[in-house]
């Protein structure tokens, strides 16, 4: 068997793994995050994540062939090879791959050794360097993406291998979904159920980590819908969008709130008005549903309150999410002040989403109109990332997904 060359470099030794992660079932781009958490070894480099077909055999029922996302990681560890090879199955379990599926059926996680140092291993339940490395043409594109050397016997001309979609692990992403006629940048779009749906499916191919649908505008000087109102553009999306895999609901009426609880992709409830009464919260707690929380002026002193009645009504800290308001009881040098700080959000102890996709206050600096706000809001997402922000609020995901695919492969290179 030919010898993989590593790349050279002062953390070589024969420890050092080169692992494949793949899984086509579920929240895919979670179950890479997770299982990255759970990897027993010091992560290296990590490739960026690429979406490919099923490969298949020829008598493979169709509803096997469901796309997978790969990604590569490097990793130094203590693990010997077979003590890894266990590791990696126990993980595999524990994201609730059944160990009796058949071999090629659709799975959660699948984790694969391509490369342990320079060793050889020939045994009836390890192959390294992994054999399919010969075969798998997205592997082998990944290794080069990743600056790895294919030794000539087995390498593929990958030349001209495109994988369907490229994404980036971070940050996670909130795909903004108005079923309004007002919203300020894409009021009247997606106001039609068909349409919606479309635009839901779209945001989660692109990328986004949940669907936040409002049914009523909140941008300044909004007139408002009843609850009643708010439910019947709600009600015909849900309904279609039952494969979404989560949902936020963006609203302040409690009557709301108990409709959409009764979905169970809805994982989330974006609270932008502090109104919900507290019967509906501690439903919110008992569901362990997430509820957004979101700062309406300057003042710190409401965040810490909010969050110690929130705790006494029963929510944890992990299922709050705090949000600045950019936009909202600020002028537009506080919005960017506030951006420019994001990082001292962070000391409550809770996840912190930001949500500045295409906000007015972008006209203190940009002339663009609100629809054409996604290279601005990159900018501020660019600087969110980088204050360790968990999630943002986007209109345009696939944009932001391409700026941080992009950044990501330049840091791991
Ligand atoms: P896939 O080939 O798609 O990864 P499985 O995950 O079902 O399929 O792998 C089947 C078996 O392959 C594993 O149970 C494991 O014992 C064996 N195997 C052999 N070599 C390796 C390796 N380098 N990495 C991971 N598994 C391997
Ligand atoms: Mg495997």
């Amino acid at each position: 068997m030919t010898k993989i060359q590593n790349p050279p470099g002062p953390s070589f030794n024969n420890n050092l793994v080169l692992l494949a992660l793949g899984t086509n079932r579920g929240d895919r781009l979670q179950n890479l995050r997770s299982a990255l958490n759970c990897l027993p070894g010091r992560l290296l480099r990590m490739s960026h994540v690429i979406e490919t077909n099923a490969q298949l055999p020829p008598a493979a029922p169709a509803d096997w062939n469901l796309p997978y996302l790969n990604m590569l990681v490097s990793m130094k560890t203590d693990y010997a090879p077979a003590e890894l090879l266990s590791a990696l199955k126990l993980i595999e379990k524990q994201h609730g791959r059944d160990p009796e599926a058949p071999r090629w059926s659709p799975r959660v996680l699948d984790l694969d050794i391509l490369l342990y140092g320079n060793k050889e291993v020939n045994s009836a339940s390890l192959t390294i360097p992994h054999a399919e490395l010969k075969n798998r043409d997205f592997l082998q594109f990944l290794m080069e993406t990743m600056g790895y050397e294919i030794p000539g016997a087995i390498k593929m001309d990958v030349s001209g291998y495109a994988p369907l979609r490229h994404y980036a692990l971070h940050p996670k992403f909130v795909g903004i979904l108005n079923v309004t006629p007002d919203s300020f940048s894409d009021g009247g779009k997606f106001l039609q159920p068909d349409k919606a749906e479309q635009q839901a499916k779209k945001l989660q191919l692109d990328g986004a980590s949940i669907i936040d649908i409002g049914a009523q505008s909140t941008r300044p000087g909004y007139d408002e819908i009843p609850p009643s109102e708010e439910i019947a553009r709600l009600a015909p999306l849900l309904d279609r969008c039952s494969d979404i895999k989560n949902i936020s609901i963006d609203t302040y009426f409690d009557d709301v709130v108990k409709y959409v609880l009764g979905k169970n992709n809805v994982k989330w409830i974006n609270d932008q008005a502090s109104v919900l009464g507290s019967q509906t919260l501690k439903l919110i707690a008992d569901r362990d549903v997430k509820l957004v929380i979101m700062q309406r002026d300057m003042s710190t002193v409401w965040l810490r309150d909010r969050l110690k009645y929130l705790q006494n009504l029963g929510l944890e800290k992990r299922n709050i999410i705090v949000d600045p308001g950019i936009g909202f009881g600020k002028t537009k040098y506080q919005n960017l002040h506030l951006i420019k700080q994001l990082k001292m959000l962070r000391r409550h102890g809770c996840e912190v989403l930001l949500g500045a996709s295409r906000k007015s206050f972008m006209t203190h600096h940009s002339a663009a109109p609100a629809a054409d706000r996604d290279l601005e809001s990159i900018a501020v997402a660019c600087h969110a990332r980088d204050a360790g922000v968990d999630y943002l609020r986007v209109h345009n995901v696939a944009d932001h997904m391409r700026f941080f695919v992009t950044k990501h492969c330049i840091e791991n290179a």
